[in-house]
């Protein structure tokens, strides 16, 4: 298992607190010109902070926006396996926690009976208030 509470570095620590004051994913550029305020200037820095937030089970990736989001299970085991809806109205991001698609996916395998070590999957859909919107 993975040590959660590993004392962050001071990069990582500005990156991270920056995405989980923004309730939206933030995209990378947007993050790099809020960190570089408080002074870490060289973008690589800023992507290795993220890489290791994301090995950490802190942020996630949202790879079809490239954007990042905080974890919002405290206890996320699975870097390499995470799940979001996402609403193609109004972008709003929301992480899937559901033990039964889990488990499906823990024992899925392909045609080859190849089984995967991690997944990242995108839900599309339209979010409950744009719905409601929708219907007035
Ligand atoms: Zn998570
Ligand atoms: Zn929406």
């Amino acid at each position: 298992m993975i040590k959660k509470n590993k004392a962050l570095s001071k990069n990582q620590k500005l990156v991270l607190d920056f995405i989980q004051r923004n309730k939206k994913p933030v995209k990378a550029y947007s993050i790099l010109s809020s960190v570089q305020k408080k002074g870490i200037k060289a973008p690589p820095q800023v992507y290795r902070a993220l890489d290791k937030l994301i090995e950490m089970g802190k942020i996630h990736r949202i790879e079809s926006q490239n954007s990042f989001v905080a974890c919002n299970t405290s206890e996320c085991e699975t870097p390499h396996a995470t799940a979001f809806s996402i609403c193609s109205d109004c972008d709003k991001v929301s992480e899937i926690n559901d033990s039964k698609l889990f488990k499906f996916l823990l024992d899925f395998r392909d045609n080859n009976g190849v089984k995967f070590a991690g997944y990242n999957l995108e839900f599309f859909g339209v979010c409950k208030s744009c719905e409601q919107i929708q219907k007035v």
